[in-house]
Formats: structure tokens, sequence, C-alpha cells
């Protein structure tokens, strides 16, 4: 037989007589030690991070919600909703590759380069699988209903296959080439060979405030200005680059890429780079 819920009033008559706390209590005091720590600086915890509070952020009742990361003793307990605070604290072991993939590992072998600020991500599932604890925490109880919940879980799925990642910035004389990956299968990019439209801003180095944007607010059109000025191009899924040209020697660029969707997630910012360095990069292979 299932489990089943105590009554409420089952629940207090024995709580006055013993001292026995709820699953939530008995969480917040695992998490009483645990120190807040920094999300790393590697493409696998910033993607997971930005993914997360990006899903919050879409819907109404988490969108007040704030992610804190923590690190310490919390026995198996991963993540702990303070209603109180309106935290979700989270264990730092969710941002970290190896941890995630602790004697389960998604693919046949894994690529040396995951500690890169580029590097590639695959691993949509770690979201999913912390997105299914954190509205457990947060819901408690009183859960969402199945078929909500399948929705939530088809929403991010769709987001994070679509998902930058990889976002390269590659020098050409007086130009950068822009180029990412997403998660989409090839065999669905084949069946519809145009695909959607990326919406690829090229910020300039001291446009900092853009690089903090987790949701694309609205599908943009080529004749709007981007709000900051910055320069912008659309490129198909199916190519997943761009080349910018015009642009100053002695400035420095970062691309912010996302779906041209209303609030679709945006990928990681690419590293910042000069037009300029094209000479350096050809200088040094001579
Ligand atoms: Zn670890
Ligand atoms: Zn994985
Ligand atoms: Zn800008």
């Amino acid at each position: 037989m299932p489990p089943v819920r105590l009554p409420d009033t089952l629940w207090n008559m024995l709580r006055a007589h013993c001292p026995i706390r709820t699953v939530e209590e008995e969480q917040q005091e695992l998490f009483k030690d645990a120190t807040p720590c920094t999300v790393p600086v590697t493409t696998f915890a910033r993607t997971v991070d930005r993914a997360l509070r990006a899903y919050f952020a879409v819907l109404k009742f988490t969108d007040h919600i704030q992610v804190v990361y923590v690190q310490g003793s919390t026995g198996k307990v991963d993540v702990c909703f303070d209603k109180k605070h309106g935290m979700l604290n989270i264990h730092c072991r969710w941002l970290d590759f190896a941890c995630t993939h602790y004697r389960s590992f998604c693919r046949p072998w894994s690529p040396s380069n995951l500690t890169d600020t580029n590097a590639p991500f695959f691993c949509c599932h770690v979201v999913e699988e912390l997105l299914v604890r954190s509205i457990a925490s947060i819901f408690k109880a009183h859960s969402t209903s199945r078929p909500a919940e399948i929705k939530f879980m088809r929403q991010i799925g769709r987001r994070l296959r679509y998902l930058p990642h990889s976002i390269k910035l590659k020098p050409y004389p007086g130009g950068i080439l822009v180029s990412w990956e997403d998660n989409e299968t090839e065999v669905f990019r084949t069946l519809s060979p145009s695909g959607p439209d990326y919406h690829v801003v090229l910020h300039d180095g001291n446009c900092a405030n853009a690089e903090m944007a987790l949701l694309h607010d609205k599908a943009a059109l080529p004749n709007e200005v981007v709000p900051c000025g910055c320069r912008q191009q659309f490129a198909r899924q199916t190519h997943r680059m761009c080349l910018f040209t015009g642009l100053s020697h002695t400035s420095t660029y970062y691309a912010m890429i996302a779906l041209n969707e209303d609030r679709a997630f945006y990928g990681v910012p690419s590293d910042r780079l000069s037009p300029g360095s094209y000479e350096s990069v050809e200088y040094l292979s001579q």
C-alpha cells in the first residue's frame, strides 16, 4: 500500500506529544549548517544555474524565488525551499559534472574540455532532474496536478533543446564570426530544413548589463533597434553562425544568443573578443 498522508488533526495531536518533525522541517535542519557558495565558472555550472533561474522567471508563481547554492553536509537532501524567505537552497553538487554523473553516465564518453568557458553542454537532463526536485520542494504535498507537471516539463524540455551553447567568437579582418550549437537532433533538423531563427546580438564589451539577462524578452524584428544600440543578426537554426563586419579593431565584443521567441532562454554569454586579435592569431600561425 502506498504511504498515506496523515490528516492535519491527527498530525497536530502527534506533534503535541512527541518531538516529531515534518519532512520540510527535517530538511531545513539538514541545511542549517550548509554555507552559501558561488557558481563555478565552468560552462556546466553556469548553464545549469542560468536555465534553472530562467525557468523560474518564466512562471508567475516562481518568479520571486531566489536561488542559493550551498556547500557542506546536507545528508542526501539536495534541495530545500525556505518558504519564509522565498529562497531555494540547492546543494552545489548539482553544479558539478562529475558529481551529477557519479556512477550514472549519460553518454558512452565525455568530452575532455568540459571545464572550458565555452564548452559544449549536452546535459539537459541535469536541469530537468534538478527542476523536478525543486518543484517538489516548493510545492510540497500540495504538488501541482499531473497534467500541469507534464506541461512544465515539456516546456522546459523544449526550451533546453533550443538553448544555445558552445557560443564561440572567431576574429576576422574587421569582423567577428559567431557560431553556436543547440541540442536539437539532426533527424529533426533535416525534417524541417529552414528551422526556427535565432536572435544574435553582438554587444560592445562595455555593454555589461545585457549579459545578466536570462530570458529573451520577445521575438525581435530585423528592422527594430536593440534597446542598448548594439548590433544584431538573425540566423537559421540549421546554419548556427553569422558574421558581423565593420567592427572597431580596438573594441571588444561578446555575443548573446537565444531562439527568436518570447521568453526563450539565453545561452551562457560568449567570452569577450576583439577583431584586432585577428592579426595576432595570424602572426602566431605563421
Ligand atoms: Zn563535487
Ligand atoms: Zn549528462
Ligand atoms: Zn548591448
